[in-house]
């Protein structure tokens, strides 16, 4: 199969202003940046609201191991493969943060037959939202800096700042700095450091603000830390918002591109999984939701995380209802899940591994179990779809839909990596089908119930925890939190993803263990409280191989090596 750069730069492309055509959306409406992009105005979410609502379907996963389980290819391809039905499929994905373009884990516009095209261009700057993100972000920072320097009036505690600076680099000498050395002209020394921007608490909000108003508003709510009695400082305090807001003002409209079959995708924000929602931005879906039959987004991580993020803070915020969740599964991450093998990020597969055996798929099965429990606590009906690769059996492939059957859910055999839409067809009709059900889709907890509590219930419903271990300083933190008020947030539990516990060499549906939170952070402006559970790297570095030393320009021009 010709590479995924090869893929993208053969498929045509058509001009933008038809595939918004198809969508409903004007010219009038459109921002383009060059041929591969184009802005939609928010003025779209208006004109679009008397359009028939999509079928609103969330793309998550069984936890995934480091071979990654294709989600974002699944969306794109069960965007694609509804044009094989004769529906119009929207896809909302994020963009991807270019720390991890150049560092190990390659681009992340799906693959194969099943692109967003052109992908160099998803892959690098799109139209510079991030940029702005991380713009808006520093800015703030230096406002900061400034305020303590010029008399700080608001006697904001210095040992109590959370604001830290963002880059969108994976580099590790950044996670641990002084600021302010020199001499006292040049500001005051403060230890702070660097994350990578798509965990800025910018782009949090940029991915759950509904409007430019609300995104003004969260802006002021960011908290940046204390004053010397407790009280939150805020950047409206700072007034610093105003100014963020205006960085921010293209950022805020979501990206319109296609996929290798020439379908809508609606790229916007990239918050992190972990510390962040994971999820792609809430306006873009609420243009996209009357923009088509269905509405595809991805959720990051698995169901656990994911989609358990799309559910209560995501839906919360936008007031959207979700009609269906895939749950991609694939036959290696399935027999990761056994426990048998060991398998490594970046070194190829254990041999064995790529041995028919579906005992080892059946044995994985437990974690699919739990994550399809997952999404039937919050009312919604879940799909498998199982993402094929070259190197599955048959058998393989009937003991997921064994598995499948045993549960009651309906499951599909998806090939849009090598066949792009037209592999992807029974997947469209099985979505088809779980929308057409009523949903029954609610929140896990109400907004009322006390913090510690919000965290017990996650834990042990999504993740089979007995229970949650609060560190003393998490527990000063919690009840810091209430006292201020921020008590009704939601709580993004910040965890690895790789594991349904807290350690990610454990696999499988682990059972008779207990949650450990470490410590607790805010996200006001964005809206939300997240719990540090284990060890959480909020500025990756570098592999010893980064995939930068294989990009490059060639004789002609072009891009290569992006994978
Ligand atoms: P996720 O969104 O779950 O992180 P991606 O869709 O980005 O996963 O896919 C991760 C990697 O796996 C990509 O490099 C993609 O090209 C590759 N991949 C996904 N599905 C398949 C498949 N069916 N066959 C071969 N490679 C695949
Ligand atoms: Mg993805």
């Amino acid at each position: 199969m010709p590479s995924d750069l090869a893929i993208s730069r053969a498929a045509t492309r058509r001009p933008l202003e038809e595939v918004a055509a198809d969508m409903g959306i004007g010219p009038h409406l459109l921002e383009p940046y060059g041929s591969a992009a184009s802005k939609i105005s928010l003025d779209a979410i208006d004109e679009l609201r008397d359009r028939p609502r999509a079928k609103y379907v969330v793309v998550s996963a069984i936890t995934p191991t480091p071979l990654g389980s294709g989600k974002t290819t699944t969306a794109i391809g069960l965007g694609q493969g509804f044009r094989h039905i004769d529906k119009l499929g929207v896809v909302a994905i994020r963009q991807p943060s270019m720390g991890p373009v150049f560092g190990i884990k390659g681009g992340a516009a799906g693959g194969g037959y099943a692109q967003v095209i052109p992908m160099e261009a998803l892959n690098l700057h799109l139209t510079g939202d991030m940029h702005a993100v991380t713009a808006a972000h520093n800015l703030l920072s230096a406002m900061i800096g400034n305020h303590i320097h010029k008399g700080n009036h608001l006697g904001l505690d210095l040992q109590e700042i959370t604001w830290r600076r963002v880059l969108d680099v994976n580099d590790r000498e950044l996670r641990n700095i002084i600021t302010g050395l020199g001499g006292p002209d040049d500001g005051n020394p403060l230890q702070t450091g660097f994350d990578i921007s798509a965990a800025s608490e910018v782009m949090a909000l940029l991915s759950l603000c509904t409007s430019l108003r609300d995104l003004r508003e969260r802006m002021g709510r960011i908290v940046v830390g204390y004053d010397r009695g407790g009280e939150p400082v805020t950047a409206e305090m700072l007034k610093a918002a105003g100014a963020m807001t205006v960085i921010l003002k293209d950022a805020i409209k979501p990206n319109l591109m296609q996929t290798a079959e020439q379908t809508p995708v609606l790229v916007h924000s990239g918050p992190f999984g972990n510390i962040a929602t994971g999820n792609s931005s809430v306006v873009a879906d609420l243009i996209g939701i009357h923009a088509g039959d269905y509405l595809i987004t991805e959720a990051g991580f698995g169901a656990d995380i994911g989609a358990e993020k799309f559910f209560n803070i995501k839906c919360r915020a936008s007031g959207l209802t979700p009609d269906a969740a895939v749950i991609v599964a694939t036959v290696r991450d399935l027999k990761t899940h056994s426990n048998k093998y060991r398998v490594v990020a970046g070194r190829p597969l254990p041999p064995e591994m790529l041995t028919e055996n579906p005992d080892d798929v059946i044995a994985g099965a437990a974690n699919l179990r739990q994550q399809i429990a997952n999404i039937r606590r919050h009312g919604v009906t879940p799909v498998i779809a199982v993402n094929a690769f070259p190197t599955d059996y048959a058998s393989e492939h009937r003991a997921i839909m064994h598995v499948a059957a045993e549960e009651g859910v309906r499951v599909a055999i998806s090939y849009h990596f090598t066949e792009g839409g037209k592999g992807a067809v029974e997947l469209a009709e099985a979505v088809a089908e779980a929308c057409s059900e009523p949903s029954g889709y609610h929140r896990l907890y109400p907004d009322e119930l006390p913090l510690p509590d919000k965290i017990d219930v996650i834990a042990r419903e999504m993740y089979g925890a007995d229970g949650v271990d609060i560190s003393p300083l998490a527990a000063r933190q919690l009840d810091k939190y209430e006292r201020a008020g921020f008590g009704s947030l939601p709580v993004c539990i910040a965890k690895t993803h790789l594991s349904l516990s807290a350690d990610p060499s454990i696999k499988g549906a682990p059972t008779g263990w207990r949650l450990p939170v470490r410590e607790v952070r805010a996200s006001i402006g964005a809206g939300f409280i997240y719990p540090i559970c284990g060890d959480m790297r909020t500025m990756p570095g570098l592999s010893s191989a980064p995939a930068a030393e294989r990009i490059d320009i060639d004789h002609n021009g072009e891009i290569v090596g992006l994978s």
